[in-house]
């Protein structure tokens, strides 16, 4: 019998990997499992931590004093046989501590301290319900105050499905209420007052008609009064101070994605889909862990053979789960995806409350959801018995966490599809270098969508040379040629997607006497500034100053910005082309919960001729009457400090120009730039990937950067910046000591954004192809910063860096 639990206990400050032995009191013995969340007592003082069974071991060879499990926090596992193995590897790959990764892997209610209710299910008997549930009501569920024999009953109860746990949300904040109408006098005194102002104020009379139509104790909602009488909001309130009616909050469910969808049927598939379909079909059949790359242009129905092919994994009575970035999970992607697999679909991403992303996980724990959809996070959502899984836009960096554990999702996917045996489908039009080398290397199995469905001609797209531009029109941000074809668009009554790309760009203050630039004095980076507070932020630590007028550093009065914000772009727009009506995308329009989306249903509803955004609109957005897409300002990102500049910049161009003649209409892009000749910009022109691949591949050979080599980065950050130097120097020269000649070391450096929040970071970074001696000595590093760090020095460890900077 278990007598020894294996714990793996929550103490931030002091991590480990290894799980501490803890004695399992008899009367828990019946409730601990494998895979539960307990409490136990630790360290000196005996403070109560919270950590997760890991382990469970015959106490009858231990003669030692253990600790005692206090507590035991679920009645049913949390973490499947599946996802410890999982936590295992992702702790070993990442170089991060095992609790943090299952951390991450639970959704958030289950982290954080929550009241815990315990309810009967309709499985449960009337003569249970009486013994257990007394008051009828579901009774709170604390394990310290809970006798041992009801303990055991509830248990019992729980592993038959009877009775469940749910976790209270306790912000209340997360209620939505919209206002409510009652009225207030009975039928009869409403008759009343309706026949005495009918001839005066037939608008009160149909009101009071209406009122007496309405339950006395349901509210029915304003609006829908509103829209039945077609009265004004200043007669209903008039009416509320006459006493006739009432007004009354009324709670509305809030799913953002809860809107009715239209089923759709399976398309009839092209032969490129079809053949991409038959291959996914047959790893699904035969139960192998293949790999695929479904290297697609935009528009060549991609998502067509993602359903299909879940649809394959369903019918024979397996799951699936469709990553997409968080950028992509508009209610536009989801809406396809539940329009084909309806109830079945479970959503998980970062707009949902922490109590609507419970809900979907249990949904998904139980079997009640078998597809998900979901970002980076999903990939660990606890589906069993997959049998395929998707990840869309598999070149998106932010699949890549950048904080701990540093995982790639992309890498979780692919362990998980070995553990399933099932297939793992990554999809993209501009693949990542990594991903398109390792199908070359027939890793991945290649499927090749290589034209737009219907034979829809991909878009023509127009280099701009903006030192032309300049040098005929003086500054401004729209080129001639970009000018009049918006025109023809507004005429033509088509549409526009503008794209400002402000990635690793920003409008900044600098003099043009000096060239001083005002920066953060806290993070040493440039300040934005913000037209609607008129001030200068820091974007890092929101650090906040007025606008200077005269330059700090030469006393000049031409210190102006530099470079363009969305909002100063937009101002713009609208003098050249007074009659067009804009909207504009970006992170300050977007910031309100349920904007991003209005804003798209607007611009579907032809509400507006142009919409400008940032690159978060350059992703998934699929409007027919999109003719005309405008890249403002091509460079910005070519001038990263970062080796996937040019990928990057060659991804983004593709994609915005993408959404250009989706539909019967021809799209034509315009890329201003001021290098036209970059071979990144040339061949996004061209919409050339396999091209931009040879080309870019030999660049990163003649670098010796991925996919050549592989790249761990270590950063050392203190607020005392000798500090940190002094902490990265020893850590070179560990590393050095362990590696071959072949590696190659860069650094130490400070970190190109050198002190972010008070703390200075300095950075190694290691490029190599074979040191079977690294992973011990960077394990060894990170134990090593255990007892520093509670001195304030800080040591990340970063395999496959998403950039060096
Ligand atoms: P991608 O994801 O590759 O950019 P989509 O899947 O969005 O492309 O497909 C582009 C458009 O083509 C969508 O409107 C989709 O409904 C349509 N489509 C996809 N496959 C077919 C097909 N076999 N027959 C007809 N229309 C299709
Ligand atoms: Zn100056
Ligand atoms: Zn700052």
């Amino acid at each position: 019998m278990a007598q020894i639990g294996q714990v793996l206990v929550d103490v931030p400050t002091m991590q480990t990997n290894d799980p501490y032995s803890y004695a399992i009191p008899a009367e828990l013995e019946q409730q601990v499992q494998l895979g539960m969340r307990v409490t136990v007592p630790f360290g000196r003082g005996h403070r109560v931590v919270s950590g997760v069974v890991v382990g469970l071991s015959d106490g009858t060879n231990f003669d030692g004093q253990l600790k005692p499990i206090a507590s035991v926090l679920d009645l049913a596992p949390v973490l499947n046989e599946e996802l410890r193995q999982l936590a295992d590897w992702l702790a070993d790959q990442t170089y991060a501590f095992r609790i943090t990764c299952i951390q991450t892997m639970l959704p958030n209610l289950l982290k954080a301290q929550t009241a815990r209710e315990i309810k009967p299910t309709t499985e449960l008997s009337p003569a249970e319900m009486a013994q257990y549930f007394p008051d009828g009501a579901p009774r709170e569920f604390d394990t310290s105050k809970l006798d041992d024999k009801t303990m055991a009953g509830l248990l019992r109860l729980q592993r038959a499905g009877k009775v469940e746990v749910t976790y209270q949300v306790t912000s209340k904040a997360t209620a939505k209420t919209v206002t409510g109408i009652l009225p207030a006098q009975s039928i009869d005194e409403l008759k009343a007052h309706q026949d005495a102002v009918v001839k005066r104020a037939p608008k009160q009379a149909k009101l009071l008609a209406y009122l007496q139509t309405l339950s006395p104790t349901t509210p029915v909602a304003q609006s829908r009064v509103s829209h039945d009488t077609g009265v004004s909001a200043a007669v209903i309130t008039a009416a509320e101070a006459k006493g006739w009616l009432v007004k009354q909050p009324i709670e509305v469910y809030r799913d953002p994605f809860q809107r009715p969808v239209t089923p759709t049927a399976p398309l009839t598939l092209n032969t490129a889909q079809q053949t991409a379909v038959t291959a996914i079909t047959q790893a699904i059949d035969e139960q192998q862990s293949q790999n695929f790359l479904v290297e697609g242009v935009t528009g060549s129905g991609k998502t067509e053979v993602y359903l299909q092919s879940i649809a394959v994994a369903l019918d024979q009575g397996r799951t699936a789960l469709m990553l997409v970035p968080e950028i992509a999970l508009t209610p536009q992607m989801v809406n396809r995806v539940k329009a084909r697999f309806g109830h079945r679909v479970a959503v998980l991403h970062s707009g949902l409350s922490k109590g609507e992303q419970y809900d979907e996980w249990r949904r998904i724990d139980r079997g009640e959801a078998t597809v998900v959809v979901g970002a980076r996070s999903a990939v660990f959502a606890p589906v069993k018995n997959l049998g395929i899984i998707i990840m869309d836009e598999e070149h998106e960096s932010s699949y890549k966490q950048d904080e701990n554990p540093r995982y790639h999702a992309r890498d979780v996917a692919l362990w998980r599809g070995r553990y399933h045996h099932c297939p793992v489908v990554l999809g993209s039009a501009t693949p990542s270098l990594e991903t398109r080398a390792r199908a070359s290397k027939g890793l991945y199995t290649r499927l090749l969508l290589a034209k737009r469905v219907n034979d829809h001609p991909l878009p023509t797209v127009h280099v701009v040379d903006m030192r032309e531009a300049l040098k005929q029109q003086g500054e401004s941000d729209f080129s001639e040629p970009l000018l009049t074809a918006i025109q023809a668009r507004l005429d033509r009554h088509e549409q526009v997607v503008l794209m400002l790309n402000r990635r690793g760009y920003s409008s900044f203050v600098m003099c043009r006497d000096c060239g001083f630039v005002l920066k953060c004095p806290n993070c040493d980076i440039s300040l934005t500034l913000h037209m609607d507070t008129h001030t200068m932020k820091c974007h890092y630590c929101g650090h906040e100053e007025a606008i200077p007028h005269v330059c700090p550093n030469c006393h000049s009065r031409k210190i102006r910005y530099y470079g363009t914000g969305t909002q100063k772009v937009e101002q713009a727009l609208q003098q050249l082309v007074p009659t067009a009506r804009i909207l504009r995308m970006d992170v300050d329009s977007t910031r309100r919960k349920g904007a991003h989306e209005k804003i798209l249903r607007q611009f579907g509803q032809h509400e507006a001729d142009i919409l400008l955004g940032t690159q978060m609109i350059a992703k998934g957005l699929d409007f027919p009457d999109v003719t005309l897409v405008g890249v403002l300002n091509a460079d910005t990102a070519l001038g990263l400090p970062d080796f996937r500049a040019s990928e990057r910049t060659f991804q983004l161009l593709t994609q915005v120009s993408g959404r250009a003649g989706r539909a019967d209409k021809p799209g034509e892009v315009y890329i201003q730039t001021f290098n036209p000749d970059h071979y990144a910009i040339e061949l996004a022109k061209d919409q050339d990937y396999e091209r931009f691949f040879v080309t870019e591949m030999h660049m990163r050979h003649q670098g010796n950067y991925p996919p050549y080599y592989f790249a761990v980065q270590v950063t050392a950050s203190h607020e005392d910046e000798a500090t940190a130097a002094k902490a990265m120097y020893q850590i070179v020269a560990a590393v050095k000591k362990g590696l071959s000649a072949n590696a190659i070391v860069l650094g130490p450096t400070p970190k190109a954004i050198a002190r972010v929040k008070r703390k200075y970071y300095y950075q190694v970074v290691i490029k190599y192809k074979h040191e079977p001696q690294l992973k011990s000595v960077l394990e060894q590093i990170r134990q090593a910063a255990q007892i520093p760090a509670r001195h304030g020095l800080s040591v990340t460890i970063d395999p496959e860096p998403m950039n060096f900077m």
